[in-house]
């Protein structure tokens, strides 16, 4: 990866880096008159910005917006629209490193994860570039004697997504290239905590060609959440974030005739057969558990460890978890950056208290320097919101830090007597996001890839996100809706199919000549 930008960018600082992160409504920004939410800098602590919070009054206005725009963005050629996003793929390709800057700055995360974030939202990018091919629909000839039937996709119209503050730009990479792609204009409501990222990207989306008031931004928090979902012109919603909320969003979208994705929390497991590669399993839980603070929906904070596998690890995986290296994401030595919010903090550490008076043995205890002894800290940098990486062993299911999602740096391992009790356990979790096996047993692996009740699988990988082609999304209480994320679901949850039987005068029936048929009608 490469080294953060040592100038500004061609992007004005003023545009995106300016004190209040505003609105992007019809092709321009808008500061929005209401109420405001402060924006930290997590490693220092301090506030840097501030977020407008819309309301009913700027998502009215994009809502119409977008409405305005519809119409001709959906009769744009699908090859035209993807020229556009070409476009927007360049720019992508070339602000990167600004728009990585801008992540690590709001939501704590080194740079170089930051980097790898923005990668994985523009490998959606260049799937949506063969949009044309993508919304090719099917052709049956001669269906009866002189009649055809085809299928084809066609957008909704106005459609929302709603994203969670851990990837301010690949989230909301899932959903709107794919959206504006099939020929929908598009409202992100991003999150509170890492506004900005959202604005960059509108940006770049006008510098590509993109018309006014296909893609607006709309910042804030429930409140605008709640007007995007009530009003009737926006006909689905695409929302990343915890289970509570997008089991509501579902519940009343659903109630009010929309289309929803709701993808929710998770718990991902990572269960090691005794057969492993330990060096390789310990690496990927090292990234996996600690990598950007445990704040992915991909982090693995289960360890399953099967048979005389704890033995082995869990005196090596203490010692590289006192070893991680914590620091402010714009450091190049940082393996971990801080947790997004003082709330998270004070959340994460709760439950590591709740974790120690449940029984669980406590072997790395990140609140604490594991050298000095004293509260963690990051010197010149003490108000930063910081944890140092935890450990837990003899980790038990009714135990509440194994039931509930910390997200935070926070490893919990519970030990299992055999293959068939881990996958058992696995699939007792309500979660079922993402899980990993490490085995070099190729039966293990296929039946555990068979029969784990989870929706991303990885075999030897600890986090299977899958490729822009494949389509992301977890079962159980990660995930209501019946369409995963990007992919080809993406493309059909974002249209609806059209079958159109067609003949022409020429080809009517000989022997009625008339279409005044009282009988289900049949091939001829
Ligand atoms: P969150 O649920 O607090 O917020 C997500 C979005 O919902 C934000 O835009 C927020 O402003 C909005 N929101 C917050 N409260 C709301 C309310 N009461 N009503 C309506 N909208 C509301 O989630 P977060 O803390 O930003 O992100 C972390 C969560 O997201 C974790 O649970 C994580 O597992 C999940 N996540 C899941 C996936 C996945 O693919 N399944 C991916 C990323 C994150």
């Amino acid at each position: 990866m490469n080294a953060p930008p040592a100038h500004a960018s061609s992007i004005a600082p003023e545009d995106t880096a300016a004190e209040l992160v505003g609105h992007w409504i019809d092709g321009r920004a808008i500061s929005g008159a209401g109420r405001r939410h402060p924006v930290y800098d997590p490693a220092t602590g301090k506030m840097t910005r501030h977020v407008a919070l819309g309301d009913v009054q700027e998502v009215t206005q994009a809502v119409a917006s977008a409405k305005r725009a519809w119409p001709d963005w959906a009769d744009t050629p699908a090859v035209r629209r993807a020229r556009v996003l070409a476009n927007f793929l360049a720019l992508l390709n070339q602000h990167r490193d600004e728009l990585a800057a801008i992540i690590t700055s709001e939501h704590g995360k080194i740079f170089s994860d930051a980097q790898g974030e923005i990668t994985r939202g523009i490998e959606i990018v260049e799937f949506t570039c063969g949009i044309p091919q993508l919304l090719k629909g099917d052709f049956s000839d001669q269906v009866s004697t002189g009649m055809d039937n085809w299928t084809l996709r066609q957008p909704l119209g106005v459609v929302a997504g709603i994203s969670p503050f851990n990837f301010p730009c690949m989230v909301p990479c899932w959903m709107f290239p794919v959206a504006i792609a099939c020929g929908n204009t598009f409202i992100l409501k991003p999150s509170e905590r890492d506004p900005s990222a959202a604005l960059f990207m509108a940006q770049l989306l006008t510098r590509a060609g993109l018309p006014d008031g296909v893609f607006n931004v709309i910042q804030g928090d429930k409140a605008a959440v709640d007007a995007l979902l009530e009003h009737p012109d926006v006909k689905a919603l695409s929302f990343v974030g915890s289970t509570p909320i997008a089991h509501h969003l579902y519940q009343r979208g659903a109630s009010l005739g929309k289309r929803v994705q709701a993808l929710g929390g998770a718990k991902n497991h990572m269960v090691i057969m005794p057969d492993a590669d330990l060096a390789a399993a310990v690496d990927a839980l090292m990234g996996a558990a600690y990598g950007s603070a445990g704040e992915r929906c991909m982090a693995i904070s289960v360890a399953v460890l099967v048979g005389e596998v704890a033995d082995k690890l869990m005196p090596i995986l203490a010692e590289r978890t006192r070893e991680l290296k914590v620091g402010n994401g714009m450091d190049a030595q940082a393996q971990m950056g801080p947790v997004v919010t003082l709330q998270a903090l004070e959340r994460i550490r709760s439950y590591i208290d709740a974790g120690v008076r449940s029984g669980a043995k406590l072997l790395v205890d990140g609140r604490v320097d594991p050298h000095t002894g004293e509260p963690f800290s990051v010197p010149g940098h003490e108000n930063g919101f910081w944890i140092g990486g935890s450990l837990f062993d003899h980790v038990t299911p009714e135990m509440q830090i194994y039931k509930e999602e910390i997200f935070g740096p926070v490893l919990a391992c519970v030990r299992v007597r055999n293959f068939a009790a881990a996958l058992e356990l696995v699939n007792a979790h309500e979660f079922g996001n993402g899980v990993a096996c490490y085995t070099r047993d190729g039966r293990i692996a296929r039946e555990f890839a068979r029969r784990v009740e989870v929706g991303m699988v990885g075999i030897n990988v600890p986090i299977p996100v899958p490729m822009a082609w494949h389509g992301f999304g977890g079962w159980k209480k990660s995930l209501f809706g019946d369409m995963h994320a990007y992919g080809e679901e993406g493309i059909r949850f974002y249209t609806r199919q059209k079958s159109v039987m067609q003949r022409w005068p020429g080809s009517i029936d000989k022997d009625t000549g008339t279409d005044a048929g009282f009988v289900m009608p049949t091939a001829r």
